[in-house]
């Protein structure tokens, strides 16, 4: 699959680091599943990633914390 951003590059898939900074605090998920452009970089992740990234982050504003860092192995 090529990349939608700079169109000659290569989708391959890897993990990323997923950031929020949301009002209630700031969010780090780390090894987030993504589809990877091996030119420009460019990060692309699936609906059923970002649907729980989404749960997550729900879940998270009902935590008292500002920061938070997880895996997202453990917490999806
Ligand atoms: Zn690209």
């Amino acid at each position: 699959m090529n990349c939608l951003i700079c169109k000659s590059g290569t989708l391959r898939e890897a993990t990323n680091t997923y950031f929020a900074n949301l009002k209630y605090g700031y969010v780090i998920i780390e090894n987030v599943p993504c589809l990877k452009c091996d030119q420009c970089g460019e990060v692309i992740y699936s609906a059923s990633v970002m649907e729980k990234i989404d749960n997550m982050l729900e879940q998270m504003q009902k935590i008292t914390s500002r920061i938070f860092i997880v895996d997202y192995a453990n917490a999806a």
